[in-house]
């Protein structure tokens, strides 16, 4: 089998992580083919963001700690490994750029992606040390980019230029995978067009794995971390939540941005397209099977017996919902349009979406770090539309809200959004009816709702406190499995 393994920020926490991780790539090379793919070591792409804040507001004293800690973690861990040298080439390299940036006193998207390159490429010096040691071969290190990942010059949340990517990926590593070499690829990392060092967004790792799996046809992508895969809903909120053995990709994509330890949004993208299943597991426990992602037997979207219609009921928190209301709205086209463009143009990731056929209002859930932007942007552009009067009303609702025609721009934070996922929802009647009834049995109020006509999930947001209980009464409801 070729195989893609990838391994998280916790399962490079330290050289005896690292040495396991790489004991697992060296086991796994024994009978396949194999590219390693890692994250930094936890935590460090935080400190190194925060090392790029520092350093704008020419904040000395905070850089010079904060970069302090980062050496020594990696200096101790790079010692063990017997790669001491060129991590300290490293370091220093990211020290100066640091200094730049005091001196300039800005730190443009472009110089940040820089900083923050320098966890994944230190980790990947790491992983190629312990690899060269356990496989007794020395390995190849590749940066994201080196290994032909190109963006566009969207710095901090690149696109990957798929056509060229996956034509450069096979150029350059399949003949090194076929050979058996041992390679190391840094995740979140790339290049853009014209050779300068590009992030592809938080959690990034994922997505270079998958990107990677396509491009060299890989027959399985196994994404390493510290838990045991997906589970049916978070344990910390449903004490009896189980381990999902199996998700279709469109389930897993419609999970995706869920849940404590979800995956990068897009990551499943390229795995699903070239139909190559991703596993996740657990570093800690690789006797586990962990969950698998995309069906290598049978039809891949079909429903397995067992299953519960709905399988898994991820959250999530700290989202605001903005309507914009007018009676000017209603029969006029290009309204929704104008409201879609001037929240794109604001970069403003819109997680849910309603409107009534009345027209007079339009409903967008954004997260509460995007609320002020987002209420800016719709506040200048929609002016013509609806005149311009912003209100907050309380998630509970006040009464006024209730009686009003919609008119301006209401917002209404803290609310928790809750979208029960299964493929066995498509197509059963009742399904709809027994999650609100669920949900109301246990008295607690829905503020919108939103189906999307792949009928997978069903999202419905409430007040921030109620979500908790709403995501047990649908898990309950349906015994997910
Ligand atoms: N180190 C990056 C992050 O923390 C990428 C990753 O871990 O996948 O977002
Ligand atoms: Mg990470």
């Amino acid at each position: 089998m070729k195989l893609i393994m990838k391994f998280g920020g916790t399962s490079m926490a330290g050289p005896e992580r690292i040495r396991h991780a790489a004991a697992l790539v060296t086991d796994a090379l024994r009978q396949h083919h194999v590219v390693a793919v890692v994250s930094a070591m936890d935590g460090v792409t935080e400190e190194l963001l925060a090392i790029a804040d520092h350093a704008e507001a020419g904040d000395r004293t905070s850089v010079e700690q904060t970069l302090s800690q980062v050496r020594s973690a990696h200096e101790s861990t790079a010692d063990t490994l017997g790669c001491l040298a060129e991590t300290r080439e490293l370091l220093a390299r990211l020290e100066s750029l640091a200094t730049g940036i005091m001196a300039v006193g800005e730190c443009t998207p472009r110089s940040r992606d820089a900083v923050v390159s320098f966890g994944e490429r230190m980790s990947t010096r790491f992983m190629a040390a312990a690899l060269g040691v356990a496989s007794g071969r020395p390995a190849r290190g590749f940066d994201g980019g080196d290994a032909g990942i190109v963006t566009n010059d969207h710095f901090g949340e690149a696109d990957p230029l798929m056509d060229i990517s996956l034509l450069q990926v096979r150029d350059r590593l399949a003949p090194l995978v076929e050979a058996r070499t041992p390679i190391v690829v840094a995740g979140f990392i790339a290049q853009t067009q014209h050779g300068v060092m590009s992030t592809i967004g938080r959690g990034g790792s994922d997505y270079t794995a998958t990107i990677l799996g396509a491009a060299l046809s890989a027959d399985e992508i196994h994404i390493w971390s510290d838990v045991d895969g997906l589970m049916t809903a978070d344990p910390r909120l449903v004490p009896g939540a189980r381990l999902l053995s199996h998700l279709t990709f469109a389930e897993a994509i419609e999970m995706g941005k869920f849940g404590a330890k979800s995956m990068h949004p897009r990551a499943l993208e390229p795995a699903a397209e070239h139909g190559i299943p991703v596993r996740m597991r657990n570093t800690f426990k690789p006797d586990n099977p962990g969950t698998l992602i995309g069906s290598a037997v049978g039809q891949p979207d079909a429903r397995r017996p067992g299953e519960s219609a709905v399988r898994s009921v991820p959250m999530l928190k700290n989202m605001a919902m903005i309507t914009v209301g007018g009676a000017g709205m209603i029969g006029r086209p290009g309204t929704a349009a104008a409201l879609f463009d001037a929240l794109a143009v604001a970069r403003i990731n819109v997680h849910m979406i309603c409107q009534s056929v009345s027209e007079a209002g339009i409903s967008v859930v954004v997260s509460m770090a995007q609320l002020d932007r987002a209420k800016a942007a719709l506040e200048r552009s929609m002016r013509p539309f609806i005149g311009v009067r912003t209100a907050h009303i309380g998630s509970r609702g006040d009464a006024a809200a209730g009686t009003r025609v919609p008119h301006g721009i209401d917002v209404v934070p803290n609310i928790a959004i809750v979208a029960p996922v299964g493929s066995g929802m498509r197509g059963v009647p009742g399904v709809v009816a027994r999650i609100f009834t669920a949900v109301a049995s246990r008295n607690l109020n829905i503020i919108a709702i939103a189906q999307g006509s792949s009928e997978l999930s069903v999202c419905f947001a409430v007040d921030k406190d109620s979500g908790p209980e709403a995501v047990r009464a649908v898990h309950d409801e349906f015994d997910a499995r």
